[in-house]
């Protein structure tokens, strides 16, 4: 990772004042429709790509190419900082610790499994809380899609991610993280992957996630 920082230190005031107080106030809002505590915090990393991390539970980062974006498409940098505070929110990176025994007793597909439905999970609720239309969200992933490298299905599901198009997809039909979406991703995860007991695999990972009813 590159060098961490403030935002205020990346991007001095003297720059343009409006711009990142603008950013700030959004971040700030997002925690508030998170229902989230209000002294997590913000910090820029240096990295080409637009991307976000969710540091700990004390604050998210988002790169400062994603900061650069914000005058042209804050949409797209609401959306990454939602993301981001959901993995926040559920303590996904606890459940991340978590995972590696689970996979220890389960198999790797469980753990990529796990990782694809809290992807899914930030994913949803950025679209959610922003209140984006699906156009809206459409040109945000492709905003994303032409600057980052965006991988194949099946390269996605290796490393645990849901690839962009099924992300767009799968968030605009079901809204939310609901128990449907779940079973959709998981399905098509299994065939994709040639799990041999899926539906074992559906139901322990099931477990693991508190469905939206
Ligand atoms: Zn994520």
């Amino acid at each position: 990772m590159g060098i961490i920082s403030d935002l205020s230190i990346m991007f001095p005031k003297k720059n343009d004042p409006s711009r990142h107080q603008k950013l700030f106030s959004d971040f700030k809002n997002l925690l508030i429709k998170l229902n989230m505590r209000n002294n997590i915090g913000l910090k820029v990393y240096k990295d080409p790509l637009y991307n976000g991390i969710a540091g700990n539970e004390k604050y998210i980062l988002i790169s400062d190419s994603l900061v650069r974006l914000y005058d042209q498409n804050p949409a797209a940098v609401r959306c990454m900082m939602a993301h981001e505070l959901t993995h926040v929110k559920y303590r996904d990176f606890g459940l991340y610790k978590a995972m590696i025994g689970f996979g220890v007793a389960f198999g790797v597909n469980y753990c990529r499994a796990i990782n694809l439905l809290m992807e899914i999970r930030a994913e949803v609720e950025a679209y959610r809380i922003n209140q984006f239309t699906s156009e809206e969200f459409k040109v945000i992933h492709n905003t994303f899609k032409q600057h980052n490298t965006n991988s194949k299905k099946i390269k996605s599901y290796e490393v645990g991610y849901p690839d962009r198009d099924s992300t767009v997809e799968l968030c605009i039909k079901h809204k939310k993280f609901s128990s449907a979406l779940i079973d959709e991703l998981l399905m098509d995860f299994c065939m994709n992957m040639n799990v041999e007991n899926s539906e074992k695999l559906i139901k322990n990972v099931k477990k693991k996630f508190i469905i939206a009813s």
